[in-house]
């Protein structure tokens, strides 16, 4: 009997686009003699569109507004066999929407809602890492009422990690509302975009040279395997968004270019970090590279990752042998599994 997914696309947070993208490539890759796929967009507003308003949606690349309340439309998720949320970002990627498939009783590919919400909120991400032995650059936690009622000490951090230090909001991706700050003349403004997009902000030192940025794909459960290594090359001063989602700006270069031993630790690494914070399903593992100094740092772990046919994610499981249909197949696979 064909498997009925629902696929859950677009969504609150400042991915909403990319997730659409995401959706579409695969909704056209599910093998349709397997799998039985209804797409339900949820808007910007955070609203679930009907199958009307869904499709409009897809075909756009966008839904500002429109849709039902979140949990009146869950209801209706039962009779399928598994959810496919393809959301990037708060409100999605980070053990809300896991959280509500849960209470459902819905198996969902991809991590739960421990694994989501640790993975998606940098310093948690760093707190257990490091507990794990897992080497990251120095970083330092401040929140928004810090910055409001005793802005000198979030300062003293930044002048702590020293110059130039990237400030971050702890949960969002697709570089948004990320700064690298040169100097303290460029701190306090920093500050103030990071915390208008979030009530915890991460400020990080900086790798010792500009560092070379590779990814390894994560898929499974509980006896997880690590793709090949991948590495994006771009101009930029950093991998901001404009460079992530600008045609041209960036290239991927898969298997990365690094000496054996190198990509050897990348994959022990991103296996370590996926056990450590309770992944499952997928999850891409981004490292820092610093050549000059041969350090790999862990950067981050995205529970979701860009899901096109040309994202990084699914071209390094194409490397090692996987389709895009394959490994979509694959991952609902997965999902059913951990019922
Ligand atoms: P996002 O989740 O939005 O992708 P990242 O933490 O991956 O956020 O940061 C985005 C980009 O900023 C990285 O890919 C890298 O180019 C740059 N960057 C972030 N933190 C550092 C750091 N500590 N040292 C050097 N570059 C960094
Ligand atoms: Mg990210
Ligand atoms: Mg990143």
């Amino acid at each position: 009997m064909k498997k009925r997914i629902l696929l859950l696309a677009g969504g609150q947070s400042g991915e909403h686009e990319v997730s659409l993208m995401s959706a579409r490539s695969v909704l056209a890759a599910l093998p349709v003699d397997q799998f039985d796929v209804t797409p339900v967009v949820i808007s910007k507003e955070g609203r679930w569109l009907p199958p009307t308003q869904t499709q409009h949606a897809l075909e756009s690349g966008v839904a500002d507004s429109g849709g039902d309340l979140v949990l009146h439309r869950a209801a209706s998720a039962e009779g399928y066999d598994a959810v496919f949320p393809i959301l990037h970002g708060p409100m999605g990627e980070d053990g809300t929407v896991q959280g509500l498939l849960t209470l459902a009783g819905i198996p969902f590919v991809g991590s739960g809602v421990l694994g989501s919400a640790v993975s998606m909120d940098k310093v948690m991400t760093k707190q257990v890492l490091a507990s794990a032995g897992i080497a990251q650059v120095a970083w330092r936690l401040a929140v928004r009422r810090d910055w409001h009622d005793r802005p000198d000490s979030v300062r003293q951090s930044a002048q702590e990690l020293g110059f130039p230090l990237f400030v971050k909001p702890a949960n969002l991706g697709s570089s948004v509302g990320i700064s690298k700050v040169h100097g303290s003349d460029e701190l306090d403004d920093a500050l103030t975009l990071a915390f208008s997009l979030d009530r915890r902000v991460i400020l990080e030192a900086m790798t010792a040279h500009k560092p070379r940025e590779v990814e390894v794909g994560i898929l499974g459960n509980d006896a997880p395997i690590a793709s090949p290594v991948g590495e994006l090359r771009f101009e930029a001063d950093f991998y901001d968004y404009e460079t992530k989602y600008t045609e041209g700006r960036a290239t991927m270069h898969i298997p990365a270019p690094l000496p054996a031993e190198v990509a050897a630790q990348v994959r022990e690494l991103a296996l370590r970090a996926f056990r450590a914070l309770d992944c499952a399903g997928l999850a891409r593992v981004d490292f820092f590279y610093v050549e000059e100094t041969g350090e790999v740092l862990l950067n981050e772990v995205n529970t979701m990752p860009g899901f096109t046919t040309t994202s990084m994610y699914p071209k390094l499981f194409e490397a090692a042998g996987l389709s895009y249909s394959d490994l979509v197949a694959r991952l609902v696979e997965l999902a059913l599994e951990r019922r």
